[in-house]
Formats: structure tokens, sequence, C-alpha cells
């Protein structure tokens, strides 16, 4: 039997997710256009700030409750979510890409993304463990605890418009914290949907409202999420210097920010590389979602002696990319995420140009009456030099430089050379490149991968970059515990009163 999203008819409103909604007619609406085929498909209305306060006393609120479930309890919600996740993940999945414009089998991994890291946030809700160490006093015992944190804010880029939310909201959830919202103002519905879907559990459950709150709006927003101490932790994911204005408002308040922002991820490929391997892991890398991911492949660092070689065959690769419909999916390549998007692309391929760049894939626009949306260009391949200002930048498009080195180091090196941290990926049969590659003189991004491309990550392991990217870690490993407070205790059960260090107080 087929299900039906359960999306909200119009007018869609933010608010918490249990059955208060706060709105404002009087605002100008958020109108979102699916860059598949430029057709308006809803619009939704912005919060005030009126309703944006609202919505923080409600959670503040929430707090008080949530926090003194219990964790196991508090996984079992999520595992609940985690069901509802699976029952609408084909529909939730053509909306992401509908709205975002990646491809259908993309939208269907980022749901799959959000089922795993429920997964993940059940077994990790009876894992919050603090270490217990042993006092230099007689008769006292030390331990640390885990508690939350109140208020966790999102703000979340276009890209991964619903998976980034769950990275968060998910382990933020079992750690017994709150959760406010933001998601991008160029993907409100994909948002409004997840609300949806989980609200009957938190109906079911007798969660109390305000532990799932959805605001909406633009970079507004996201500035009172920045600036209000009530909110413990701010996750911001998007660009760096959305991530810059972000971290210096949080700073000033002395708040806690988690920053998940751009990237400029390289591939090197040694002349001990299996090229069967490496081919249609750059392809892929560098293609995949139109070159929109934060760990999309930008620069291919390519031995000398193999160099002419690679070219070639990503040339040839090239030549086979079929662009279209995103929820075609018999193509490759979809659409960017609107008309501004592809002014950024077609200002990189200027600037490229200028600099003396050479396009071994030529760039262009599409405008037949299948690509009508305006959204659609050419992936292209340029040579270019790791120095030039213009690779130096994340342009979020599919536009990869190809870069040649003689001696790793080099190759390390450039590869080291951007402002960003990311992700990273060698391709080498040999132990010891690959080796250094791992080690602390080789790659220094957050992910560095062997014969695997720089293009998305498994939930498992902690996710995020150095540098310009920002520092935060989110998703598996030990993430959560960005999301929860540490407490030393130390307890006397002795009949004495000894102070620490040797230190005698006679009185
Ligand atoms: P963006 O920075 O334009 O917007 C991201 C979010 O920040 C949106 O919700 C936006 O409304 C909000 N925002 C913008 N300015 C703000 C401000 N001054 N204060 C508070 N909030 C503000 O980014 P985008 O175009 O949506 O996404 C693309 C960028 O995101 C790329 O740079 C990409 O690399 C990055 N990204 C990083 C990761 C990661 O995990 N490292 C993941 C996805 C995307």
């Amino acid at each position: 039997m087929q299900t039906i999203l359960p999306l909200p008819t119009q007018p869609v409103k933010p608010g918490t997710s249990t059955g208060q909604q706060f709105w404002s007619s009087t605002e100008k609406t958020i109108d979102s256009y699916s860059p598949a085929d430029g057709q308006l498909i809803a619009r939704v209305h912005p919060s005030t700030r009126a309703d944006y306060d609202r919505v923080v006393e409600t959670a503040q609120a929430a707090f008080t409750e949530w926090r003194q479930v219990p964790a196991p309890r508090r996984g079992e919600i999520v595992r609940q979510m985690g069901e509802q996740f699976r029952r609408y993940k084909r529909e939730l999945g053509t909306l992401v890409s509908y709205e975002m414009g990646k491809s259908l089998q993309e939208g269907l991994g980022e749901v799959q993304e959000i089922i795993d890291i429920c997964d993940f946030a059940v077994g990790q809700s009876r894992q919050l463990y603090g270490l217990s160490m042993h006092s230099e006093r007689p008769a006292h015992r030390m331990l640390e605890q885990w508690h939350p944190l109140g208020i966790v804010g999102i703000i979340s880029a276009f890209n991964f418009p619903v998976a980034v939310w769950s990275w968060n909201a998910m382990i933020a959830w079992v750690c017994g914290n709150v959760c406010v919202w933001k998601p991008s103002e160029k993907t409100p519905l994909t948002a409004l949907a997840c609300q949806q879907i989980i609200t009957e559990v938190l109906r079911n459950n007798d969660v109390p409202e305000g532990v799932s709150c959805l605001i909406t709006g633009g970079h507004t927003a996201g500035e009172w999420l920045a600036h209000d101490p009530r909110i413990a932790l701010l996750s911001a994911t998007g660009s760096t210097r959305m991530g810059r204005a972000v971290a210096t408002a949080v700073a000033s308040r002395l708040g806690k920010s988690l920053l998940e922002l751009g990237g400029n991820n390289a591939i090197i490929v040694t002349e001990h590389a299996d090229l069967d391997l490496a081919i249609p892991a750059i392809v892929f890398g560098a293609v995949g979602t139109a070159g929109q991911r934060c760990t999309t492949t930008r620069r291919i660092i390519v031995q000398d002696s193999i160099y002419d070689d690679v070219k070639k065959r990503l040339a040839s690769a090239y030549a086979q990319l079929r662009i279209g419909n995103p929820l075609d999916e018999s193509f490759h390549v979809g659409p960017l995420i609107d008309t501004d998007a592809v002014k950024g692309y077609q200002q990189a391929v200027d600037a490229i140009r200028q600099a003396g760049g050479q396009f071994v894939v030529e760039p262009g626009l599409l405008d037949e009456p299948a690509f009508a949306s305006g959204c659609y260009v050419k992936p292209c391949i340029a040579e270019a030099e790791n120095n030039w200002p213009i690779v130096q930048h994340e342009t979020f498009a599919p536009i990869l430089y190809l870069l040649r080195y003689t001696h790793l180091d080099d190759a390390i090196a450039q590869q080291n050379a951007v402002p960003q941290g990311l992700s990273s990926a060698i391709f080498t049969l040999n132990l010891r490149e690959a080796e250094r590659f791992l080690s602390a003189v080789g790659s220094d991004c957050g992910i560095a991968n062997v014969n695997i491309g720089t293009s998305g990550a498994e939930i498992g392991g902690a996710f995020g970059g150095e540098k310009e990217t920002g520092g935060g870690r989110e998703s598996g490993s030990d993430a959560w515990k960005a999301y929860m407070r540490r407490q030393t205790n130390t307890i006397n059960y002795g009949a004495t009163m000894p102070l620490a260090q040797g230190i005698t107080f006679e009185l």
C-alpha cells in the first residue's frame, strides 16, 4: 500500500512540533522553487521575532521535563522516529530531490542517513559514559558525569536539508536536550516534512511541547539564535562566511558553538594508484550533487608520470555524463540550487580563464527547454595552479581543478595549502605512501581516506574538519560529548578532611 507523506496543507507554518504553531501572516513569505523544473512548490511563512521568542520559551519549559526522562527512554522515542522515517523514506527522499535538486538516489540516501543516525542514537542512549578516577586522597572517589546542556540550536545548509538536522537532533535528544532548528531558507519544505513525520511519535509518547522546534527564515533568524544566551549550544552548518559571523556572536556571549563549514577537498593520485578505482571515485566526488557537497572533490593532485593518462581518462568519463531532471534516475547530474549559484559558477569560470587556466572539459550553461529552470550547468575540469585565489576558494559547483606533482611530500603540501580542512584522500597501492598521508606529517583534514574518494561519509565516524571548516565534529564516535556538559565529582567517604597536593590547613 502506498504511504502518503503527511505534508501539511496550506499555509505551512513554523512552530513547535506537537500542536502549537506560531506564525504571523503579515510577513513576506519564503517561496520554495524547485531547481529541477523551476516550479513554485509552496510558500512558507517566516517566523517573526515574537514567534521565535515564544518557541524558545516553550523549548525552555520542555527542557525542565525532558532532561528527567531516562536516556534509554529518550532513545526509545528516537527509535520510533527512525521507524517513521523508514515508513516515509520514498516520499521524503523524493521531496528532498525535488526541492533541493539532488538525484533521487541521493535524496533517498539522505533519508537513509536519518534512519542510520536514529539507530546509532538509540545505542548511544545507553552509552553516555563518564570515567572514574582514582583520587590521590584516602577514602575519596572521583568520577565524571555527563549532563544535558539545554536548548541546542541547529542552523542547516540547503545541500543536506534533512540529514544534518538529524545528525544533530537525534544525538542532542538522547543526551537530554531540546532542539530549535532553523533550516535553510532555500529548502523549508523538507524541514516542515520532517517535523510532520515525527509529530505522531512525539504525541504518542506524551513528549512535552517544545522538545522539537522549527523556526523558518533566512540569516536574521539564524542571528537570533547566535545572539541568544538561552541557546546553550549552536550547531551551524554552512559557508565559512556564515560560520565566522555565528562564531563571533556566540563567542561574544561565551556560548558554545559547533561549526561545520566549507571544504576544498583534494584527492592525491600517485603513480601507484589503481586508476580503475580512482577515476570513478573522482568523477562521483566531483559531480555528485552537482558539486554541492561540503565533501565534493574540488582538486586532484596527480603525479607527473600518470598525469596525461588521468587527464585523458577523466575527459572520457565526463563525456559520458548525462545531465537532467534529478527525479529521473537515468541522469547522473542534476541542477544547481538556484540561479545565484549559476552566477557563482560563471564567475569562477571567468576567474579560471583570467588566471590562465585551461579547460580539459569545457564549462557551460544548458538552456534547452528541459533545463528551463536555468539552474543546469556542465561539470568541467580545468588545469590550474593550487595558489590561484579561485582554487583556494570553495565554489559550490561542479568545477574540478587538475594539479600536478613530482614528489609525494609536495602533493601533501599542496593538499594542505588551502584555508579549509574538511576531507582528503589518496589513491595508492603503496603502503608507505598511504601511511605517510595518514601520519602527523600527512593530511591536515578532519577526514583522510585511502583508496576511496572525499565525498560522503558514514555516520559511525565523527564528521567535521579543521581550519576554516570550523573544527566541529558531529554524528558518530564520541561526537555526543559536544551536546553535554561534563561534571567532575569528588566524594569523601572517610572521617577526615585531607586536602589535595599535600596542603595542610590546621584550625
Ligand atoms: P549559507 O552559509 O549560505 O547558509 C547556511 C545557513 O546559515 C542557512 O540556514 C542560512 O540562513 C544561515 N545563515 C546565513 N548567514 C547567517 C548568519 N550571519 N547568522 C546566522 N545564520 C546565517 O550556506 P549554504 O549555501 O546553505 O550551504 C553551502 C555551504 O555549506 C558550503 O560552504 C558547504 O561546504 C557548507 N556545508 C558544510 C557542511 C559540513 O558539514 N562541513 C555540510 C553541508 C554544507
